[in-house]
């Protein structure tokens, strides 16, 4: 490596826009550690214990007991709560995260147990670069005022009609087309408003030229965080939450998934375009 920080691809975007494809298909890189969504960390995989894509719960799993151990075996309790999604990294508190170069107390501890998840992680996977597929803009503001992180952002994006009816169908907490609809318009306003600057650490990728065209995607993200994509053997992946499409290996099969164009409800379909129209248009998707 070239400088002491801890290079970062952070995959933003709103959900169910085939984060779990790119970020595995990074992880399969020689010198790339897939870390899934790693900002869940402490709910789900300290508090929560969740199942890893390996097979193993949380606890069990000795690439997660091994990071724990070299990151946090000195510290007497963490209050994983305060670190929890729901608490405080919420996109509603992005504006928070802009400066921290004169963090609270409160935040600078987060801060420094956020740098200590990533140190380790890194030390104990040998790995340049940790792919970090959390997506919310917020948490990914967060992370780029760490100074002792290096933090690339994708700007993942997916045909919101497409989206919506993931989400509808989805068998547990599925979400109504309009809600997904704002939601994607929300997401991809935060990550255009706050997250693409500077530029040489920027990239905006539509899920549908990723599966035309994968390794030519791959190039560019690793030109731009400055890794090589040579395809190297299929490694286990260890990562506690996200799509269960992770514990699969069809997750590594490039499909470009649209089945919605052939269930199409006019209905639905016109309200996610009137809600979405905007980014929609600059995106290409009309
Ligand atoms: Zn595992």
């Amino acid at each position: 490596m070239t400088s002491d920080k801890i290079k970062v691809v952070f995959i933003a975007s709103w959900m169910r826009s085939g984060s779990t494809i790119l970020s595995s298909m990074l992880g399969q890189l020689p010198t790339v550690f897939n870390a899934g969504e790693f900002g869940f960390f402490w709910e789900e995989g300290l508090t929560n214990n969740s199942q890893c894509s390996c097979g193993q719960p949380f606890s069990d799993c000795t690439t997660w007991q091994k990071i724990v151990a070299a990151g946090f075996s000195n510290e007497a309790q963490i209050d994983t709560t305060a670190l929890t999604h729901h608490i405080f990294f919420r996109n509603i508190n992005i504006l928070q995260f802009r400066n921290l170069s004169n963090p609270t107390a409160e935040l600078a501890e987060k801060i420094r147990l956020t740098k200590q998840l990533y140190q380790a992680a890194q030390k104990t996977t040998g790995c340049d670069v940790i792919i970090d597929a959390t997506k919310i803009p917020a948490y990914a503001l967060f992370l780029r005022q760490i100074p002792d992180l290096d933090v690339y952002i994708i700007h993942l994006v997916r045909d919101p009609r497409a989206v919506a009816y993931s989400w509808a169908r989805k068998k547990i907490k599925p979400i109504s087309a309009h809600v997904s609809a704002i939601r994607w318009l929300y997401f991809n306003f935060l990550i255009e408003i706050f997250l693409n600057k500077p530029s040489s650490k920027y990239m905006f990728l539509r899920y549908e030229d990723f599966v035309q065209s994968p390794q030519k995607h791959l190039e560019r993200i690793g030109n731009m965080a400055g890794f090589a994509c040579h395809p190297a053997a299929p490694v286990q992946e260890h990562t506690f939450s996200g799509n269960p499409g992770r514990f699969e290996n069809k997750s590594l099969v490039i499909n470009p998934d649209d089945e919605w164009k052939n269930q199409i409800n006019r209905r639905k379909n016109s309200m996610v375009t009137l809600i979405d129209y905007s980014l929609m248009k600059k995106y290409g998707y009309l």
